[in-house]
């Protein structure tokens, strides 16, 4: 009797700690777009990097020929060829080949990482017909790490996120460790723009819908970006662009607020983590770290009663429930939750945990998913309140609230856990409404484009090419 109480007590605590409402969300909004600031006026003026990328203009349908664009991720790698009609016209026959990225080659060296991702190109191009024997190609390259970029296709790698630790990439022009990879594989192909996938994804979102201002990849990790005028880049005085404007890359799950929500297990996830203090934001609402914050509610869980029977060893391993099985439980709409028995037999080695015990991990999921979508929703309000564009004048909009009309405004959306994770996704949605309010938020778009980074970085190298 005492014990189930301990445990209930346990879930009280983390939905307390993960606490959510509206205010706090808001207070969040106004943290996000604060941070956005300092970061946009000086170098070091904030965790977020507000990173520039040289892109000063997105695709909009001009383009022709057909390009290549390389995408690395946090899990996934690939290969994409998309040609290009001009006039508008849609993305014909886009070709994609996806592999995942063998785990040793994330703390390899750089020259095998980029050896695999030659070879892959590679091989993708030696299965072309000879219908499409350019003379040389132009490719865009994906990467979805930091990068402090010197133009459009270099930029040097600022730290790496997501499990990678390739010791002798930090400080090097990625591009040009890509380029001297297809030089020793013989590939005649031309890096002409190295861009963050959230950038592609806009690039991409941009192409087929101009309202499109800001992008969102919510999987194994999390960033944003969006379209910034280039006088509020005050760090970077006297720099010009034709459009007046430039693509900023936030890098928002470094993201930090005293606002945020944090609980113990927070705290210890990133403290064991190899890279503690950092990506705050992104270690509460990424696909990486979500199924690790339910494996340790349920290890206190354990260890405070017997309701899921002696500790299981495997409840001690970090990252063993990986987000899909979280998400498989969340979502196991069966009455005895015979999906949740599973997980926590294949994953846990937990066998017959009753349904009592089995209906706490659904709420832990529960709780967990729903901080995390919510969270997410009130970085993108945040956003959108930097660009004036959350109905409330923007913070230097300085307009009256009467002579503003709210526009329409698309936000491109990207990653695994929007996509594949339907409660993240419904939870995401409910509160960007009750943060903007439902006449605000009606003129508010998010559009998920499958691919979208991959393909957008292709349709860059087509807008820069030479
Ligand atoms: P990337 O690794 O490049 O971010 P994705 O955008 O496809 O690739 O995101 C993959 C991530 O999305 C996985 O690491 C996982 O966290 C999450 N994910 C994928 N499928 C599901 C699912 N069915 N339920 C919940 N999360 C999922």
């Amino acid at each position: 009797r005492k014990k189930w109480r301990k445990v209930v007590n346990v879930l009280r605590e983390f939905e307390e700690g993960c606490e959510t409402r509206v205010e706090r969300l808001k207070q969040v909004v106004d943290a996000m777009a604060v941070e956005m600031h300092a970061g946009l006026a000086s170098e070091g003026g904030s965790k977020l990097k507000m990173l520039l990328t040289f892109v000063d203009n997105l695709p909009n349908g001009t383009e022709r020929g057909t390009y290549y664009a390389l995408h690395l991720g946090g899990t996934n790698f690939r290969v994409l060829r998309v040609h290009l009609g001009g006039q508008g016209s849609s993305i014909s026959e886009h070709e994609v080949e996806r592999q995942p990225i063998p785990q040793h080659l994330m703390t390899s060296t750089s020259e095998d990482l980029f050896d695999f991702i030659a070879s892959s190109l590679k091989e993708f191009i030696a299965k072309e017909g000879d219908g499409s024997k350019a003379d040389r190609r132009e490719l865009g390259f994906t990467f979805s790490f930091p990068l402090k970029q010197m133009s459009v296709s270099s930029g040097i790698l600022i730290k790496w996120t997501k499990g990678f630790s390739i010791v002798n990439m930090v400080g090097r022009d990625v591009a040009a460790c890509l380029q001297d990879a297809f030089s020793r594989k013989g590939l005649d192909v031309r890096v002409s723009a190295l861009v963050n996938d959230a950038v592609g994804t806009l690039a991409l979102g941009h192409y087929h819908d101009a309202d499109t201002v800001a992008a969102i990849i919510i999987g194994t990790g999390t960033n944003a970006c969006y379209l910034e005028r280039i006088d509020s880049i005050i760090k970077s005085q006297g720099l010009v662009t034709a459009s007046g404007r430039m693509v900023v890359n936030m890098e928002w799950g470094n993201f930090w607020s005293s606002h945020l929500p944090r609980t113990v297990y927070d705290i210890d996830l990133d403290f064991e983590s190899p890279n503690p203090n950092d990506q705050g934001f992104e270690k509460m609402i990424s696909g990486m770290y979500l199924g690790d914050i339910v494996r340790r509610v349920i290890l206190r869980m354990s260890s405070e009663s017997d309701l899921f029977g002696p500790i299981s060893p495997k409840l001690l391993v970090p990252f063993i429930l990986r987000t899909p099985s979280m998400a498989a439980m969340h979502e196991d709409d069966s009455p005895d939750l015979r999906e949740v028995a599973r997980v926590l037999n294949d994953v846990f080695e937990i066998p017959d945990a009753p349904l009592k015990a089995r209906k706490m991990v659904v709420k832990v999921c529960d709780v967990v998913t729903r901080r995390a979508g919510r969270l997410a929703a009130a970085g993108i309000v945040g956003i959108l309140k930097k660009i004036g564009r959350d109905g409330s004048g923007g913070i230097t909009g300085g307009r009256s609230r009467n002579d503003m009309k709210m526009k329409r405004t698309v936000v491109a959306i990207e990653g695994g856990l929007y996509s594949s994770y339907t409660l993240f996704k419904e939870y995401l949605h409910e509160a960007l409404e009750e943060i903007l309010g439902e006449d605000i938020a009606k003129h508010v778009i998010l559009k998920v484009t499958e691919d979208g980074s991959g393909i957008g970085t292709a349709l860059l190298a087509a807008s820069y090419s030479s």
